[in-house]
């Protein structure tokens, strides 16, 4: 449900922008689609009112690792659901792509969706099409820079980065080549690379340790699932940060959280918290498979770093400033501005106990939900989707 309107404000709400350190009770009015004043009482004169009082208004959210091409594979679900469905507005798909379905990505996934659709593509040319479980990249074959290069190039405007599976069970008899192969594709396409780290999927390969995939990592560069409780994860087997983590955290080195059907271990996360390693961004992994449980979406995740001891100060700064910076788009992203586009997120923090549950079904005691409301991009309003949250 959505309704498009030239000309309203958004009375009442409590306005929280890390980006401008304004946290307070302001109305925003939105005319034409861009914000054309932010003030404490602003006169209608015309304008549409909607009522958010009692609601958190934030900048636009974005999610930073979700899976996006609806029907590919077991995973790719429509943007919309995780996207402008759930109070987000910029939505990120890691690695659906290899270079040969870039331009099939942007015509039918990011050119349909309502929700902002970005892109990682991946390394290998195979891309989402096989599951996360097969070698993609033991074969030299599936790596193709030139292509890659040529399909970046005539797609900069959606593209954030490369992806990359640096499992045991997506490198195979490769090992960390294929990781040499895109750091050097990340320094000419001035592109950073989004890892993926946790071998959650092939049980009995080899798994690759974190600190020689952070070897070919440097500041910029992405670590996701960094709460990860499969092999290959950030801690050893004393649950202390190995140290390489701690040098390439220090050398600008992000952290995402990409909760995921897997990745996210609440003694995992409350471990590497403890040794004060924190998330420089926080994700879904969205696909097919999660939306259900134990995923659900986007505020429900930064609610469950609430739980872990976050602010919502925090998990906001995470889900916007922060992510735009992860994504190389701080002048476009991630604040509430007057007269640029209006890209906002509303939500209901509610006080209430529940149960927070993690990719292993452990659980933990929440005492603050954050439910999504609206997603507004430009003049247009979206409802958010009913679904059933715990
Ligand atoms: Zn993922």
């Amino acid at each position: 449900m959505y309704k498009q309107l030239i000309n309203f404000i958004l009375k009442g709400g409590r306005l929280l922008d890390p980006f401008s350190g304004l946290d307070g009770q302001q109305d925003i009015h939105v005319r034409d689609g861009a914000v054309a004043a932010i003030g404490t009482d602003l006169k209608a004169d015309g304008a549409t009112v909607i009522d958010v009082k009692g609601l958190i208004v934030t900048p636009g959210l974005i999610d930073v690792h979700l899976h996006l091409m609806n029907g590919l594979g077991a995973f790719g679900v429509d943007p919309d659901i995780f996207g402008v469905g759930s109070g987000v507005t910029t939505v990120v798909d890691a690695g659906s792509a290899g270079h040969s379905l870039l331009t099939v990505f942007r015509n039918y996934v990011t050119k349909n969706a309502k929700t902002r659709v970005l892109n990682y593509v991946n390394l290998s040319t195979l891309g989402g099409v096989t599951g996360p479980g097969y070698s993609i990249l033991a074969d030299p074959r599936l790596i193709d820079e030139e292509k890659i290069e040529k399909a970046v190039e005539t797609n900069r405007d959606i593209i954030v980065g490369i992806k990359i599976m640096a499992t045991g069970g997506a490198l195979g008899a490769e090992g960390l080549k294929p990781l040499a192969r895109a750091r050097k594709l990340g320094d000419n396409l001035k592109l950073p690379l989004l890892v993926h780290i946790g071998e959650s999927w092939t049980k009995d390969a080899t798994p690759v340790h974190v600190g020689d995939v952070l070897k070919y990592l440097r500041e910029g560069d992405i670590v996701t699932h960094m709460f990860t409780v499969h092999p290959g994860g950030l801690l050893d087997p004393n649950g202390k940060l190995w140290p390489p983590v701690r040098d390439a955290k220090e050398s600008g080195v992000l952290m995402d959280v990409g909760h995921g059907l897997h990745n996210l271990n609440f003694d995992v996360a409350r471990k590497v918290l403890d040794q004060g390693l924190h998330p420089d961004g926080v994700s879904t992994d969205g696909h097919r498979g999660n939306r259900s449980g134990p995923v659900y979406d986007l505020p429900t995740t930064m609610a469950k770093l609430m739980a872990l001891g976050f602010s919502l100060n925090q998990v906001v700064e995470m889900a916007t400033v922060n992510a735009a910076k992860l994504l190389g788009r701080t002048t476009e992203l991630g604040f509430i501005r007057v007269g640029c586009p209006a890209d906002i997120s509303i939500l209901r923090l509610e006080e209430r106990d529940w149960e927070a549950v993690d990719s292993q079904k452990g659980t933990i005691q929440a005492r603050q939900a954050l439910v999504p409301i609206y997603a507004i991009r430009r003049d247009t309003i979206y409802e958010a989707l009913p679904t059933m949250r715990p």
